[in-house]
């Protein structure tokens, strides 16, 4: 049975896309079988992976409101190594339509559930909130991935999610941890972020990812390529940083 993760930090623009397509991209690189879910109605993993959001015909929507199953809505990305299950803007609707309906957190682990043995790893890229689509990620989900920039306000960010963890844990998936925090975007020139990297350390000791992320613009400009950094520029301090989380993750999983 597949690993499922969700790729979660309720703030926009930490990097939760750019980890979800570099480290599947990176995990196919070792042999992994991977699906990507992107959960976010902005489609930015599924263009970054190289499909087009606007031409398909079955997505992640269709999935959460049960009128197509996994197998029938994902695609495969050839040139990013794994399988997609797509998302675009028709998902920003499934939130309301969902909120009427039975099981409406239960849906998507139900959905996984039946091409689990099909993968190794599924990984999902959770929307900018805590909302319901959030929710069916982290009931689906083993654990959490949640990458975060060195900043100020990092921890205090943080506390939300981790409550959230929380409670889902409590109350709707007992499988669900806290997997590893990751240091993204990382520039290690900068004082401040060195500062936070060591205050996130004692915090959370070995919760934190060992590899970290550095600020790179071939990670950047890939998604214009629609392709994963790892894919676009392997030889990239970015793309080599995400080749060594996947290993990571590969070990990391054997401990769980
Ligand atoms: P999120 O999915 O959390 O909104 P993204 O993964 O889309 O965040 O990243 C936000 C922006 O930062 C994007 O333009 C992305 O290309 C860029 N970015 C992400 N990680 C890096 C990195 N390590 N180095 C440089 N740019 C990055
Ligand atoms: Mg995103």
């Amino acid at each position: 049975m597949a690993r499922i993760f969700c790729i979660a930090n309720q703030k926009g623009g930490v990097g939760k896309t750019t980890t979800t397509v570099n480290l599947a991209a990176g995990l196919g690189r070792i042999g992994q079988r991977v699906l990507v879910v992107d959960l976010d109605p902005q489609g930015n993993a599924t263009m970054g992976s190289g499909i087009d959001k606007r031409a398909l015909e079955l997505t992640v929507y269709d999935v959460l409101l049960e009128s197509a199953s996994i197998a029938e809505a994902r695609r495969r990305s050839d040139k990013a190594g794994y399988d997609v299950l797509g998302a675009n803007r028709e998902l920003a609707g499934a939130e309301v339509e969902l909120v009427e309906l039975e099981r409406r957190d239960k849906r998507l682990k139900a959905a996984i559930a039946a091409v689990g043995d099909e993968y190794d790893f599924v990984l999902i890229d959770c929307p900018p909130s805590l909302s319901l689509l959030t929710l069916n990620g982290l009931c689906s989900a083993h654990g959490v991935i949640v990458p975060m920039q060195c900043e100020y306000f990092a921890l205090e960010g943080l506390s939300d999610l981790v409550n959230t963890i929380k409670q889902v844990h409590a109350n709707l998936n007992p499988d669900l941890q806290i997997i590893g925090l990751l240091r993204v975007m990382y520039d290690p020139r900068i004082t401040l972020q060195q500062q936070v990297s060591e205050q996130l350390k004692s915090h959370f000791g070995d919760k934190v990812f060992n590899t970290v992320i550095p600020r790179n613009v071939r990670l950047a400009e890939a998604p214009s390529y629609g392709l994963p950094g790892v894919v676009f520029d392997p030889a990239s301090k970015g793309a080599q940083a995400f080749i060594d989380f996947a290993q990571e993750m590969v070990e990391r999983i054997k401990t769980l």
